[in-house]
């Protein structure tokens, strides 16, 4: 949902963030789907676990705690059964991200969990490339893919993501990641998967830190060798590691309402963003899961806006370290850099 502000006039930083253009660095493909995909998906292949009405969608859509969340998230992708479901999706995704000025997205796509269901796997993937060259034709939405391990399906979905990632590579393909629950998921296991994706050429993004403590960030640096860290939260609580991120420009991918929904945080005003902040890490903020959580990317930036106390300037710094942060192409890092400048300049007059 978005948030519809406090006013339109000048100094209204709700209006500043809606216009602002933004990259996403943290956004999970099925994890996108907005009630009204859901209930289209879920019309064409009926699943009794899953309501078809927005409404009570809005009501299966509130977690009890992480594996709750992990469990509705399931039933979700159930519904994901042909690359035409998969393109539909994928487009869909990448209108609501044009509706918020989110001008480029690396979105977290789990492709194991469609071709175990069936969907061949060379469709999948003209699925995606077909969606992401529309979406940037007629959307003006740049999309690049992280493809991750489910972790909760163990190490033959690791063997074969890696084996998609590498063999069949599409042409958005920039990272490797991990998801799923932390808990009973040691990262080491995933060395070798991690291995081969980076001697590929692809950038290492793992989950790390998100429900388990800071021992699981440095394994995703040890092991995995991660290059930025997906949510990252309980960083803070070990400050030798915070420097440690600060000082090797490892950025984290901040997601403060999913951290909430799954009770990885007590309440939003105990998100360690500020610790993070402060130690010079380079944090990103970004929506996660966002229909599911009940958020969109702008209000994130409002929540971060928020606790960190920021105005115009300081909220186009976030903006700019996500673009950072990417590994989108320098010509599209170096053009959503000049317009987050003169979107500042142009409200600043
Ligand atoms: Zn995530």
């Amino acid at each position: 949902m978005s948030n519809p502000g406090t006013g339109t006039g000048p100094g209204d930083l709700s209006a500043f963030i809606a216009g602002l253009p933004k990259a996403e660095l943290h956004v999970h493909h099925v994890g996108s789907a907005s009630p009204r995909i859901v209930a289209e998906l879920a019309a064409r292949h009926p699943n009794p676990a899953v309501p078809t009405d927005p409404e009570a969608l809005a009501e299966y859509f509130t977690f009890r705690d992480f594996a709750h969340f992990i469990e509705v998230y399931l039933s979700v992708v159930d519904l994901i059964r042909d690359a035409e479901d998969v393109r539909l999706l994928t487009y869909e995704v990448a209108r609501d991200m044009a509706r918020q000025n989110i001008r480029y997205a690396e979105l977290t796509v789990t492709p194991y969990s469609s071709t175990r269901r069936g969907i061949p796997e060379v469709a999948f993937m003209e699925a995606i490339e077909d969606a992401r060259r529309a979406a940037e034709s007629e959307l003006g939405v740049v999309l690049r893919w992280c493809f991750d391990i489910p972790g909760e399906a163990g190490l033959e979905s690791a063997e074969e993501t890696a084996r998609l990632a590498c063999d069949l590579r599409p042409e958005g393909l920039v990272s490797f990641g991990l998801g799923g629950p932390e808990v009973g998921v040691p990262r080491p296991q995933f060395k070798p998967y991690f291995d081969r994706a980076i001697a590929d050429g692809l950038h290492s993004v793992p989950h790390a830190g998100e429900t388990t403590g800071p021992e699981t960030i440095w394994d995703a640096l040890t092991f995995l060798r991660a290059e930025r860290i997906g949510h990252g939260t309980s960083a803070p609580r070990d400050p030798r590691l915070l420097e440690y991120l600060a000082e090797h420009r490892i950025p984290l991918e901040v997601c403060p309402t999913s951290n909430l929904a799954t009770r990885a945080v007590p309440s939003l005003d105990d998100h360690p963003v500020t610790e993070m902040v402060k130690a010079g890490v380079l944090v990103t903020i970004n929506s996660d899961d966002p229909p599911m959580f009940g958020t969109d990317l702008c209000t994130e930036y409002e929540i971060a806006a928020r606790l960190l106390g920021l105005d115009a300037a300081g909220v186009a710094t976030l903006a700019r370290n996500a673009v950072t942060a990417s590994f989108a192409p320098d010509h599209v890092k170096a053009s959503l850099l000049a317009e987050i400048d003169a979107h500042l300049a142009a409200w600043s007059a």
